[in-house]
């Protein structure tokens, strides 16, 4: 048995046989070709070329259907790839010199696969993805490899160096039951392909490929980021039994899809859920969310040499905002920086760059990009109703500006006969403890706050996001956070806005009771929380809530707070739901 952690980037428990997906250069040999034979090794070559060609345009197609535009647009960059003629041109000068076409295929491609490895840019790397997944589908149609992931023949778990976003996007999700690969983080297309089709997923492993032999029997914790191989008995037990209780709590929550989270004591709380990707909005309306709370927009700029258009960028959330009409969007507008950076942007290396040029302090210095997103914005704000939301405003003067670039793009719409809803409203995240301290200045310039904790945690305690060697100081359970939440809470009353949270902490049903009790009125979550959350709403009072929240604005520490919360939550957990 071995146990590997690593990063669970999408939720759940499978136990199953492992497939191990073959690495590209595990398949070739080189052979010599008689000169007499070069001409029909090209042509062998030219077809493979063109079934590869098709079956990326099939499964462009296939992903625009199933997923929206900007995903398939992956494979308009494979297929550009595809049609590179300085690539065939040296695969075809490969074969001339007398070498077989599969193996000039792995050559070639990998000797591109290396160079790119080594230049200094974050979109040049991540395009080595790409084309090892072009040159894969290209060998395996070469070798009349035929099915590969495609046709498999029963339930597996993939175990993969890297699965290609083609390669994710095709999967039988029948027949793959989870997936664990050597490479990956939370936010690479195919963690974000595995929430979306709700496949449990753990990426980062660093070695499974070297460790588990096909056929092994493996388990896939999604939500702690645990592989165990070849689990001895008693483990399979206890995660069959962990598996069967996730089965049965996910079951009895199904029903709650229709009910309105809202308390014994009739107080109504706004369920939200927060979207990276328009395919997402299957998840949002099948998990009953009142409203996207959050939809993330960096995703339309990621992965791509050149900036979304306008046009684009309105088609995406026009699509989003349609789909879940009568409910609300809030659309962020751009937060790049920090851990997210757009090639086409070109932005520059910082010593700090979740302290630097990151989210609103980018875009109002930048205002064509930023306009452009805001016009896109408003314009499908008259397909349904919108809201705009600034990430990280840390001075009341970066609201105000935005609001003046806001009414400019209003008003050249309005000189272009563009339609846009008479009132939107717009919001301010408050994610930045200088934002949290002076709400009640910020308050008098938006309609709404969405409190950001994955951010606010970090800059109040210093405490980087990503950093997994500081993780155990991240703690949202932290009597400093819950004092700026308090802050922010008390200046939105004042003002008389709502105020909402929109982190990660509330998806956490301890957390979200105390949060409730602190007077926030709006709940934002991954879709797959939902549930779960609503569940708690109908298990509480306010009343008791808020006495809750009372007792923990009196503690000194953490660890205090926590096990306060953890003694409320197994005492709910034991109630049941009211008729
Ligand atoms: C946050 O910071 O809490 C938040 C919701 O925004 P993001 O995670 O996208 O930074
Ligand atoms: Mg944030």
């Amino acid at each position: 048995m071995r146990k590997l952690k690593g990063i669970g980037v999408s939720p759940g428990i499978t136990i199953g046989t492992a497939y191990l997906v073959p690495k590209l250069h595990q398949s070739v040999s080189e052979h010599r070709i008689p000169p007499e034979e070069i001409g029909s090794e090209i042509q062998r070559l030219e077809k493979a070329l063109s079934e590869t060609k098709e079956e990326l345009e099939k499964i462009r197609t296939q992903t625009a259907r199933n997923s929206g535009a900007i995903e398939a647009d992956i494979f308009n960059v494979h297929l550009l790839l595809l049609h590179d003629h300085e690539l065939k041109k040296e695969i075809v000068r490969q074969i001339k010199e007398g070498a077989n076409a599969a193996w000039s295929v792995q050559t070639i491609v990998h000797q591109h696969l290396e160079r790119l490895g080594k230049v200094n840019d974050a979109y040049l790397n991540e395009r080595r993805y790409d084309l090892e997944d072009v040159g894969k589908r290209l060998l395996r149609n070469l070798l009349g490899i035929k099915g590969y992931l495609a046709d498999l023949k029963e339930k597996v778990i993939l175990v993969a160096h890297n699965l290609t976003p083609s390669e994710t996007a095709s999967l039988n999700r029948k027949l793959v039951s989870a997936f664990a690969t050597d490479i990956g983080g939370p936010t690479s297309h195919t963690a974000i392909m595995a929430r979306a089709l709700e496949i449990p997923a753990v990426v980062g492993l660093k070695e499974i490929t070297e460790i588990t032999r096909a056929g092994e029997t493996i388990i896939v914790d999604g939500q702690q980021g645990v592989v165990i191989i070849d689990p001895d008995k008693s483990i399979l037990k206890e995660y069959a039994k962990r598996q069967a209780d996730l089965r049965k709590s996910h079951r009895a929550l199904s029903p709650l899809k229709d009910v309105i989270a809202c308390t014994r004591d009739k107080h109504r709380v706004t369920i939200g859920a927060n979207i990276e990707l328009p395919v997402e909005v299957s998840s949002v309306l099948a998990y009953g969310a009142d409203e996207i709370g959050l939809f993330r927009t960096e995703f339309i700029y990621l992965n791509r040499e050149d900036l979304p258009s306008e046009e684009e960028q309105f088609r995406v959330y026009r699509h989003v905002v349609e789909k879940v009409k009568p409910c609300p969007v809030t659309i962020r507008t751009l937060d790049l920086g920090g851990d997210k950076f757009a090639s086409a942007l070109n932005m520059p290396e910082e010593m700090n760059p979740f302290l630097g040029w990151r989210a609103i302090r980018f875009c109002l210095s930048q205002p064509d990009i930023f306009k452009a997103q805001l016009r896109a914005i408003l314009r499908a704000s008259a397909f349904g109703p919108v809201r705009i939301m600034y990430p990280l405003i840390s001075d009341v003067e970066e609201i105000k500006t935005a609001r003046t670039l806001m009414e400019e793009s209003m008003a050249e719409l309005k000189r272009e006969n563009k339609n846009f809803a008479p009132s939107i409203p717009v919001g301010a995240m408050i994610e930045v403890p200088s934002a949290a301290l002076t709400a009640g200045t910020i308050s008098r310039y938006v309609d709404f706050f969405s409190i950001g904790t994955n951010d606010l945690i970090q800059y109040s305690m210093a405490v980087d996001r990503t950093n997994i060697r500081t993780a155990h100081l991240y703690n949202p359970a932290h009597p400093a956070i819950l004092k700026l939440i308090s802050e922010v809470i008390a200046a939105g009353r004042k003002t008389g806005i709502p105020v909402g949270l929109c982190g990660e902490m509330a998806a956490n049903p301890a957390l979200a009771f105390l949060l409730i009790g602190m007077g926030i009125n709006e709940l934002s979550m991954a879709p797959l929380a939902i549930p779960e959350i609503k569940q708690m709403t109908l298990l509480i009072t306010m009343k008791e809530a808020m006495e809750c929240a009372q007792k923990v604005a009196e503690m000194d520490s953490a660890s205090e707070i926590s096990s306060l919360l953890e003694k409320k939550w197994a005492e709910i957990m034991k109630r049941k739901i009211n008729k």
